[in-house]
């Protein structure tokens, strides 16, 4: 290890946070840690920030990534935000994260470099500042298999475990996940400045936040409205991938909801097996606030909560502001409809559009509903042409349809060939299988093998190769002993 000291990581900060009011963040450093060690480590994706793997894998490196060494030119500080948790409306920010700096990557793009779990800060509340291992392996996993989908979301470059243990209901190893992210800009954010009254931090928050992700205000008459409308724009596309995956974030607070567009925070949650709508697999969401089903809405209410932050910007005549900030919410619910139908569309094939297209889709998801059949292998099996393994096969329901989709497919000019590429393309062959990750995790933390998480991350890096391996992984858990419960494990 010793051999690469003096190699120069690659650290090329340029910290534009750092630039905004004081109000927004707290500067400090993170938390020293007894004895790091890197568990495991994105080689590609830190290529692609300009960083030397070997540089960073080095105790120096692990240092740095551990929170016991502030690279050249970081300004390390925590950000202040607030949020609606489960509807509540709480003021918070980084209790256990410390953004290290924003690293200029070699084709010039801005990328937050945060480590998560690095200790108290005056955000923490009761809070001990710390993360366990298990749970920043998870958010590694299902990061990357996020990324892998060709998801807009956070990125994970290493865990490093602390050496220390830490109290949950059990005593874990503490680790520090670095977390890659287009910001750390959230809703809560605004949230956080618009309930402190200051217009001046608002307008500053809000001309940075467009700056650094809606740069092409050209000719917009209200560059505000502009921010609001195109926000709503990605968070709409971006849910309407995670339905069309069955993805379940699970808590789906507005401190949790990234303005970039990217998928934040991977706390509970996890791929759906079973499809149905009602489909809640935290252990905190007692009400199903945040069940698979209620993403589109819940998702349109908290871009609500946002638009009510940036009332004051957008017309200084608060009913006019009003009407504004209702009608680009409004919008919400017609792109995400677009995006889904466009995306179930791809999933069935279909390359042109029919006004019946979207019964089509409908009606398979009923029947999948009825038949309680897997959303993620029932795609898979139409794509594989091999209806025999759908839950609805034999079925004259089944039969009726897929006799329909088939007649529909005739209808496209395109070739049976690239609509079946079409079809690979959209439906992954293997997702994240929650007792897949368990079993990763578990041979991780309990007894420091990472082999099967790292095949597992192999496999999810490109879910559309179908490859034999995958088909192993697609494969049902053999006794389901009753429905998965995933914890925050903050
Ligand atoms: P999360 O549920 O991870 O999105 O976190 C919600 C809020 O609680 C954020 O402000 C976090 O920084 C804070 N938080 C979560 N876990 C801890 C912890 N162990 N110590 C301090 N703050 C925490
Ligand atoms: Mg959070």
């Amino acid at each position: 290890m010793t051999e690469h000291k003096g190699i120069h990581p690659g650290w090329n900060f340029d910290n534009s946070y750092a630039r905004l009011p004081e109000a927004l963040y707290t500067r400090l450093k993170p938390a020293s840690v007894r004895l790091p060690k890197l568990v495991i480590f994105n080689d590609p994706l830190a290529a692609s920030l300009g960083l030397d793997s070997p540089a960073l894998r080095s105790d120096e490196g692990v240092a740095v990534l551990a929170g016991n060494a502030v690279p050249e030119g970081a300004e390390p500080l925590a950000q202040a935000y607030a949020g609606h948790q489960f509807g509540n409306f709480t003021m918070l920010g980084d209790g256990r994260a410390v953004l290290i700096g924003e690293q200029i990557t070699p084709l010039g793009k801005r990328a937050d470099i945060q480590l998560k779990g690095s200790g108290r800060t005056p955000y923490s509340r009761g809070g001990d500042g710390r993360a366990a291992l298990g749970p920043m392996l998870r958010e590694y996993i299902i990061s990357e298999a996020m990324h892998g989908l060709g998801i807009a979301t956070t990125r994970s470059l290493a865990v490093v475990s602390t050496g220390e243990p830490i109290i949950r209901e059990t005593e874990q190893p503490g680790a520090i996940l670095t977390r890659v992210a287009a910001s750390h800009l959230r809703v809560g954010t605004f949230q956080y400045a618009a309930a402190r009254g200051i217009k001046e931090d608002l307008r500053a928050l809000a001309d940075y936040t467009l700056h650094r992700h809606y740069p092409e205000t050209d000719g917009e008459e209200n560059r505000y409205l502009f921010l609001l409308q195109e926000v709503v724009k990605r968070q709409a596309e971006l849910i309407a991938k995670w339905q069309l995956v069955g993805f379940i974030h699970g808590v789906m607070n507005t401190d949790n909801m990234a303005l970039s567009g990217e998928t934040i925070d991977y706390g509970p949650c996890a791929f759906m097996d079973t499809y149905d709508l009602g489909t809640v697999f935290s252990s905190i969401d007692q009400q199903g606030r945040y069940a698979f089903g209620n993403q589109p809405s819940i998702a349109a209410w908290n871009l609500a909560r946002f638009a009510e932050a940036l009332l004051p910007l957008l017309d200084d005549n608060e009913p006019q502001a009003i009407g504004l900030a209702e009608e680009a919410i409004s919008d919400f619910g017609v792109i995400f409809n677009r995006n889904w139908l466009a995306g179930m569309r791809a999933k069935l094939g279909i390359c042109n559009e029919e006004p019946e297209d979207e019964s089509l889709a409908e009606e398979l998801l009923g029947m999948m509903h009825k038949h309680r059949a897997d959303y993620a292998n029932t795609f898979r099996a139409l794509t594989l042409d091999k209806p025999e393994d759908t839950a609805m096969f034999g079925t004259e329901e089944f039969t009726r349809w897929h006799e329909l989709w088939q007649a529909r497919l005739g209808r496209q000019e395109e070739s049976q060939e690239s609509s079946q590429q079409l079809m690979r393309s959209s439906n992954p062959a293997v997702i994240p299988r929650n007792h897949r990750v368990e079993e990763a995790l578990e041979a991780a933390v309990n007894q420091g093998d990472y082999s099967l998480m790292e095949r597992l991350l192999g496999v999810l890096s490109n879910p559309y190769a179908y490859t034999s391996e995958q088909a192993e992984y697609s494969a049902l858990p053999e006794s389901c002993g009753g429905p998965y419960r995933t914890f925050c494990g903050t």
